[in-house]
């Protein structure tokens, strides 16, 4: 298969950790038959430096001529750079989320996984934690409370602020598809997240999804209120599959997800439209504390592409493979300066090595 993949390496430590993750797709390329080729997008803090702007139309059209994205992270120090005096609309992430936009990109998909190796890190109990857990959080990312109709005027006297979660249908609908369409390549289980107790939204959220669900019946629907499910997150994670919901419940949930699983460094996260295109990038930022000194955990981003090549390509084979290299390592006692044991004991046992030699070692798993 040939793949087209436009490449934002973005700033701080996006240039280091998108070039272990192009190695390792190159390493799949060469083992399974696949070419990939890539495109260079510039986008955030290096765009405004050399454009005058965080996202250029060109950039635009590069991304959607692609068959997807692969992404670093971009911004910088938001206290010391300079590109943080520009206006809000000329900063870094106003790149990002004008490329959201124009690309459509309404699921959010940030999976939440437990690395047995990596199991001290998770905050709950032993016995909560127990084989582990594997979920998937898809949140509905361009519709809801932050996009509604909002504002804060004097009514009888007193400030009043208003903001409006709106969902219609069609939106409902589209999430709903593609959450279960992730079911059905996992464990086909999906938890729907609302409070429809409460929330006219909720209620149609809720009624949209049992009439999607008929067209799977192989994945089990449970309904779950957020509140409860905030609570069962850390009760019994192991409960979940796909977490379906809409965008600030997903926003709250997702954080705490990637919480119990302790590392930034190893969560990837993927964001798509109703086509086959997809935005792949980890779920951390640009690191400008420890940019250009090899030392940045590049896994997430490489988990990242493995999200790529199972949902824009459906290299589900090619995905798993690097999945398991992944797990091997850690096995094999490598890890990067972010997931080394706490106690001195314990680091005795495994083995820090940088940026570019975890890249290098995964590919040898390949
Ligand atoms: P951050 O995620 O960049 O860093 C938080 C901490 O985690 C730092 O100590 C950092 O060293 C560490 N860390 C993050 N990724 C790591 C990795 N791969 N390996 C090892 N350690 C890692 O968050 P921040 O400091 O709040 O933000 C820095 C910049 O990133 C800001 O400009 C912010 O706006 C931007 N940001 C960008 C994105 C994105 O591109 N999607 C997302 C979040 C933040």
């Amino acid at each position: 298969m040939e793949c087209h993949v436009g490449v934002i390496k973005g700033d701080g430590i996006g240039p280091e950790i998108v070039a272990e993750a192009k190695k390792v797709l190159d390493k799949i390329g060469g083992k399974y038959g696949h070419t990939f080729r890539y495109e260079e997008i510039l986008m955030g803090g290096c765009s405004i430096d050399a454009t005058g702007v965080p996202l250029t139309d060109e950039a635009i059209a590069a991304a959607k001529a692609s068959d997807a994205v692969l992404m670093g992270s971009i911004g910088g120090n938001t206290t010391t750079s300079p590109w943080y005096k520009l206006a809000p609309e000329l900063r870094p992430e106003a790149g990002l989320l004008k490329l959201r936009k124009s690309l459509n990109l309404f699921a959010n998909l940030r999976p939440a996984y437990l690395y047995e190796e990596l199991k001290e890190a998770c905050p709950l109990r032993e016995d909560i934690i127990g084989d582990g857990f594997d979920m998937m959080i898809m949140r509905e990312l361009t519709g809801g409370l932050y996009f509604g109709a909002r504002e804060t005027k004097e009514v009888d006297g007193a400030m009043t602020a208003v903001d409006t979660l709106t969902y219609n249908e069609h939106e409902i609908r589209r999430i709903a598809r593609r959450g279960f369409d992730i079911a059905m390549k996992r464990k086909k289980k999906v938890t729907s997240v609302d409070k429809a107790n409460v929330l006219d939204s909720s209620r149609l959220w809720r009624k949209i999804v049992e009439e999607v669900a008929k067209d799977y019946p192989q994945v089990v629907l449970e309904h779950m209120l957020v509140d409860n499910c905030a609570m069962q997150l850390v009760k019994n994670p192991a409960q979940f599959d796909v977490i379906l919901t809409e965008n600030m419940f997903g926003d709250i949930l997702s954080d705490e997800a990637s919480m119990v699983t302790g590392s930034i460094g190893m969560l990837s996260s993927a964001s798509l439209n109703d086509t086959k295109f997809g935005l792949y990038e980890p779920s951390g930022g640009s690191a400008p504390d420890i940019a250009g000194q090899g030392i940045a955990n590049p896994i997430a981003t490489i988990l990242s592409a493995a999200m790529m090549l199972r949902y824009t390509f459906d290299l589900d084979k090619e995905a798993d493979a690097v999945e398991q290299a992944v797990r091997q390592v850690l096995k094999d006692g490598y890890r990067t300066i972010d997931i080394m044991p706490q106690e001195e004991e314990k680091r005795l046992t495994v083995k820090q090595v940088g940026t570019g030699e975890m890249g290098d070692l995964i590919c040898a798993r390949i």
